[in-house]
């Protein structure tokens, strides 16, 4: 028979949801066992955030590399060993892995590696290759994530590739098609147009990265163009065809039957929740339409002892999210009286050049009944986005009018990523326009740009009239 483990807290999935969720459980005083079917670190580590920005960072330095005749550099034959970067790529993500593994190892939580389905409301069975065993839980975190939806017109092949298999490339394509234009498909676009490939976006709706501000996304598409990117709308792909050494992707644009030759086509069209193997019916997990695992403030399902975390619950599919909900389920299932709160959760796109937001646009503010003081500052005015020769963008704040609140922040321009942070503080602690305004912010910095907003804000800007 099988062999049963009592255990106080079982975490199933070791993506940054879960592994988190384990050490701080385990912070908290909890025997904990994680299962993981696939590699520690989840998507995020070893095929989402880090492998993705690891091969960004690389196709810029190479774009640099070659495009700084302004500064009086040239240089020539600058070229790039894909089969090395790859493997540099692999080393950051073997790091970041290993480093896991040494943390929850640290924190004495039992890893086990197999596939974990439910057999009761308290109880789960593990596969391993031909072997099984059960565990008894008081409590159960699922952090089990999401995969990348296939669509039925375009069955994965070595041709037909997710992220994953863009990821994993061991040439740079001369062609890419690139079906969807969100972030996904628009930073492995734009990477690989650094690199050299002529991509063509094919995207469905009106504009690529459509849950972004228009101004943003203006800026993303003239370098993209730069980049010798192609980006169609309302595109409707079809169908793909295999030829000898490619695809042949159909689609229809603007009713137009159109066909696109290339060497790989890049299928980013959203991801779905991995519920299906878990067997949520035997422990009676109740899920949304879409698959996805309905949790309270507390990430409790509706079953008690229960918690889900992540890509597999409502919500931003974000590496960050999925952590910060793993902490929150923690201390919840620790007897903590902590609750979920997103009002300071950020969302970037790392395209060139970066978007970052957090809090409301000015749109959404309105729409809630806020009267609103925006403050916006282009990065062309600073004195640090002119020495890194990238003055492309602007930062935008969105204050309460009455008292200067911080409502949200929007920024488009290199170093978006970073900066968005101490927005994002300012919103958690309740600030406002005169608080940023008032914190001395070093000179040079891209950082001077938010405290130049709040000035605008305020209306009593230094550096542009
Ligand atoms: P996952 O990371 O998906 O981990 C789930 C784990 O559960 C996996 O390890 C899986 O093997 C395991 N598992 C699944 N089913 C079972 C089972 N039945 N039994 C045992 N184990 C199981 N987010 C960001 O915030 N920033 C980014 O820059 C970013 N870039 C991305 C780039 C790409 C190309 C992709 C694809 C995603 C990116 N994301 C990014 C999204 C991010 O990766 C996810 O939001 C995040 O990984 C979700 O974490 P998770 O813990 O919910 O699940």
């Amino acid at each position: 028979g099988e062999f049963t483990t009592e255990v106080d807290t079982v975490v199933i999935g070791a993506g940054p949801g879960g592994y988190v969720a384990a050490i701080r459980a385990a912070q908290l005083g909890q025997k904990v066992t994680i299962i993981d079917k696939g590699n520690l670190g989840g998507v995020c580590l070893n095929v989402g955030c880090i492998p993705s920005k690891a091969l960004i960072s690389a196709s810029h330095r190479f774009e640099h590399a070659q495009e700084s005749q302004d500064m009086g550099i040239t240089a020539e034959n600058v070229s790039i060993d894909f089969s090395k970067l790859q493997e540099w790529k692999g080393s950051v993500v073997n790091k970041l892995t290993s480093g896991v593994a040494g943390l929850l190892k640290a924190n004495k939580v039992d890893i086990v590696e197999g596939e974990a389905l439910f057999v009761e409301k308290d109880e789960i069975r593990v596969n391993h290759g031909y072997e099984s065993s059960r565990f008894k839980f008081k409590n159960c975190i699922i952090a089990t994530g999401s995969s990348p939806i296939e669509i039925p017109s375009f069955k994965w092949s070595d041709r037909v590739i997710s992220s994953t298999g863009a990821l994993a490339l061991k040439e740079v394509p001369k062609k890419m098609v690139v079906i969807g234009g969100g972030y996904i498909g628009v930073e492995l676009g734009s990477a690989f147009a650094g690199f050299g490939t002529e991509v063509t976006i094919l995207e469905g709706s009106k504009s690529i990265l459509p849950a972004f501000d228009k101004k943003m996304v203006a800026l993303v598409k003239k370098r993209l163009k730069k980049k010798g990117v192609t980006i169609h709308t309302e595109a409707m792909a079809q169908g793909v065809e295999e030829t000898k050494d490619g695809v042949t992707v159909k689609a229809e644009i603007n009713g137009k039957e159109e066909a696109f030759d290339a060497d790989y086509v890049l299928v980013t069209v959203g991801r779905r929740p991995n519920t299906d193997e878990l067997n949520l019916d035997m422990a009676g997990i109740e899920t949304t339409d879409r698959g996805l695992i309905k949790v309270d403030k507390q990430c409790k399902t509706n079953v008690d002892g229960i918690y889900a975390i992540g890509d597999i619950v409502p919500g931003a599919a974000l590496a960050h999210k999925a952590s910060y909900e793993g902490k929150i389920a923690a201390e919840a299932i620790s007897g903590e009286p902590s609750e979920v709160d997103y009002i300071g959760i950020p969302a970037v796109v790392f395209s060139d050049p970066e978007l970052a937001t957090v809090g409301l646009s000015e749109e959404e503010a309105k729409e809630q009944g806020y009267e609103v003081k925006v403050g916006q500052f282009p990065f062309a005015a600073n004195g640090r986005a002119l020495s890194l020769n990238d003055t492309d963008g602007f930062m935008r704040l969105v204050t309460r009018k009455e008292d200067g609140l911080l409502l949200g922040a929007q920024i488009a321009g290199s170093g978006a990523s970073d900066m968005i942070a101490e927005l994002g503080l300012a919103i958690e602690a309740g600030m406002t326009a005169e608080d940023i305004a008032l914190t001395i912010h070093a000179h040079p910095t891209l950082g001077e740009i938010a405290m130049e907003a709040a000035e605008v804000a305020l209306g009593t800007p230094i550096h542009i009239a």
